[in-house]
């Protein structure tokens, strides 16, 4: 048996009741077969049974009380998965359906998203099973600090540096601050996506979205196409739904969709982003009020985005999000190009109807790297103890998101064939972390 099948063996075995964490990794070691057998390094170093197994995965226990005074009790995790290349870096999410395989499916794709970046970042991922609809500002806060109580322990500046995710925005990133420097009295960068009074960055908010549609654009260029007069489809309505569909209206696109968990909308005159942002983030609302609120639109609680008419799909709530099916149904309608906002949102088999139909696919670990890399550039903030401005930053988000594509597609040029964007992006990520890996011994 070949090296990487008897590694992909093992590991199944190892986490036999981890599907997404499997997905992931299935997904990585399918296509870096080139590159790992072509070089005898990797196996005698055991680069890939390594690179499979988090250095450390903490859980640990968050007591809180909630309004009525009851004491609540959910689990917290820190994946700290890889610091070949730099200090752990990656989001919490604070998501009900929150388990050890999908922190650990996401740490592993942290991995070579960091690594693509250019930037000197580890993979590592965090959050707990909390719910946070519903919640009061009281009991948000209150579990915050709890979870940091603990967190504060095994983070810092140098150490591993947590950002946001789903369920964690500026208020919980503030909260969270607060609490690790009232443990250590310490003022450092220990979290990002701050808020702009207290060491966070510019365009930091606005990062993953922008940088998704930036390097779609690359994408449609290098392919003698563009993003103007293209009609688009995003689902979800939060932070990298949102910015995503201001660039890409800025762009000259028409984003004629959102959603959120209860359904979706659809508006054919484009969406009015004004109000969507006045529902998600000031009265932290449903989408359904936006069908209230504006006339040409519509609004559906059953099926999916997908099956509206459009050039571009940029799924940007959540993982397996878009199945064959909606593949398929997209194919129909004649999609050019698919971006991921989301993380791991399209099943295997999507990815794999995509790309037999010539359909444009930038994923994940490529598409939504500019979040994490704005959060390095916070971090090269911290420690200078400067501020870049708004348009400093976006320069520099630009430019590593066509760093980004230009190594993902000359990897698929070398390796794969010049639009398997998948490979292009695995292996690009793989060699930079696995030739580091190699250089620092066991
Ligand atoms: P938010 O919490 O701001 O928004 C998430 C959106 O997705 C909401 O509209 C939410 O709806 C929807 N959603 C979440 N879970 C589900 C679900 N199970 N089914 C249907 N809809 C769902 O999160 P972000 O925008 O930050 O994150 C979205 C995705 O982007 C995630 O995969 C995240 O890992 C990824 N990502 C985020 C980065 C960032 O910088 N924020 C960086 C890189 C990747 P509802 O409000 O109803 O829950």
């Amino acid at each position: 048996m070949k090296y990487i099948d008897e590694v992909r063996q093992t590991v199944a075995a190892r986490n036999a009741d981890q599907p997404e964490f499997m997905q992931a990794v299935d997904e990585v070691l399918s296509t870096i077969r080139p590159v790992v057998e072509s070089n005898d390094l990797y196996k005698q170093n055991a680069i890939l049974e390594r690179i499979t197994e988090p250095d450390r995965q903490i859980m640990f226990r968050i007591p809180w009380t909630d309004d009525k005074g009851n004491l609540r009790v959910n689990r917290g995790y820190r994946i700290q998965f890889n610091n070949a290349i730099g200090p752990y870096k990656g989001g919490l999410r604070l998501h009900p359906s929150v388990n050890l395989s999908i922190i650990k499916f996401l740490g592993f794709e942290q991995i070579f998203k960091n690594s693509l970046t250019g930037l000197p970042i580890g993979g590592g991922k965090g959050g707990s099973d909390f719910d946070p609809k519903g919640k009061s500002e009281r009991e948000i806060r209150d579990f915050c600090q709890s979870f940091m109580t603990e967190l504060s322990r095994h983070i810092g500046a140098d150490t591993d540096v947590p950002a946001g995710d789903i369920g964690v925005g500026g208020r919980e990133i503030g909260y969270m601050f607060g609490q690790y420097k009232r443990i250590k009295n310490i003022y450092e960068g220990v979290l990002t996506g701050k808020g702009l009074t207290y060491g966070g960055s510019l365009t930091r908010t606005e990062a993953t979205g922008y940088g998704l549609v930036y390097i779609v654009e690359n994408m449609l260029n290098a392919n003698g196409l563009g993003i103007k007069g293209k009609t688009v489809a995003i689902s979800g309505s939060g932070n990298v739904a949102i910015y995503a569909a201001q660039k890409a209206m800025q762009l000259g696109a028409k984003v004629v969709t959102m959603s959120d968990s209860n359904g979706w909308i659809y508006d054919p005159k484009g969406i009015d982003l004004d109000v969507v942002r006045d529902i998600k983030e000031v009265k932290r609302g449903r989408i359904k009020e936006y069908a209230d609120r504006v006339k040409s639109a519509e609004y559906h609680d059953s099926g999916r985005v997908w099956q509206v008419k459009c050039d571009i799909a940029l799924p940007c709530a959540t993982q397996n999000e878009l199945d064959v099916q909606d593949a398929k149904q997209l194919i129909a309608n004649k999609v050019i190009a698919v971006g991921e906002g989301a993380n791991m949102p399209s099943t295997t088999e999507a990815i794999n109807a995509f790309q037999s139909s010539d359909v444009l696919f930038m994923p994940a670990k490529a598409a939504n790297a500019g979040g994490v890399a704005v959060s390095a550039l916070e971090m090269s903030q911290n420690s200078l103890r400067l501020s870049w401005t708004f348009d400093e930053v976006d320069e520099r988000l630009k430019g590593i998101m066509k760093g980004i594509f230009e190594k993902t597609s000359d990897a698929a040029k070398t390796y794969a064939k010049p639009t398997d964007y998948v490979s292009g992006a695995n292996i690009a990520g793989f060699l930079k972390v696995a030739t580091a890996m190699i250089a620092q011994g066991v």
